[in-house]
């Protein structure tokens, strides 16, 4: 069973079929699960969401899908992120907007929980500090989680020690982590808007076929000037797309 792991779409579509077409080259993908955030910011959600769907699939929401159908208000995105928002409330098909209107804040499947934020806060908590890790960890029934969010790929790890503090580590492209008995909070990083600096989209692979779970945190290049050009036919801010050629 392998199974990719795709957060933060960002109606980036060039993004997600690189994404695609990697994960697929290593053998058949027989699933895909998302953390959230599909639309908004990108230009083609519908394209995203549509592409998703051939896929059989278990997806969360994130603030960005909320703000889309008009379930969150944007008062709290920065100004080009709201100004995003609206212009994907206003191209999203009456289909689209179903989809993502029927999307749960959680999941969970076998040993994992999916969740765009935190478990504290699903939408809208951005899991970096170890405060808010261990009050997630709380919350965390199973042994793993995935979140997303951030978009920076990211392994916390409860320590069992008496401090009961949480070990953080940044995974690099191709590494792969066998899950044990440690409880972890894993995040896969970015899809359609990387932001640690590495433009190249970020997606995990997870592998179920042994006893343990394997975790492959992995890189892909992508058309980055293609969904350049589609957010400026778009009018969508300059910010924006101009981010995407440096990851930030
Ligand atoms: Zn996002």
């Amino acid at each position: 069973m392998r199974i990719a792991v795709l957060s933060d779409i960002h109606a980036n579509l060039p993004a997600l079929e690189a994404v695609l077409d990697h994960a697929a080259r290593g053998g058949t993908v027989d699933a895909l699960w998302c953390l959230g955030d599909t639309v908004g910011y990108g230009p083609q959600p519908n394209e995203c969401i549509a592409r998703l769907r051939e896929f059989p699939h278990l997806a969360v929401a994130g603030n960005h899908d909320h703000a889309a159908i008009g379930r969150l208000g944007t008062e709290e995105f920065n100004p080009y992120a709201a100004e995003a928002a609206r212009w994907t409330a206003r191209h999203l098909s009456a289909k689209s907007r179903s989809y993502l209107e029927g999307l749960p804040l959680t999941a969970r499947e076998g040993p994992f929980t999916l969740v765009h934020g935190s478990l504290r806060d699903p939408i809208w908590e951005y899991l970096f500090s170890v405060e808010a890790a261990l009050a997630h960890l709380k919350l965390q029934a199973t042994p793993y989680s995935f979140v997303g969010h951030t978009h920076i790929p990211l392994v916390l790890e409860e320590r069992g020690d008496a401090e009961g503090g949480v070990g953080v580590r940044q995974p690099q492209d191709t590494q792969r982590l066998e899950l044990g008995a440690q409880r972890l909070i894993l995040n896969p990083g970015g899809v359609g808007q990387p932001r640690d600096g590495d433009p190249r989209a970020a997606y995990a692979l997870l592998e179920m076929d042994g006893d343990q779970p394997l975790v492959g945190f992995r890189r892909v290049a992508y058309d980055v000037g293609a969904t350049q050009r589609l957010m400026q036919q778009a009018g969508l801010p300059a910010v924006l797309w101009q981010r995407l050629a440096h990851g930030r």
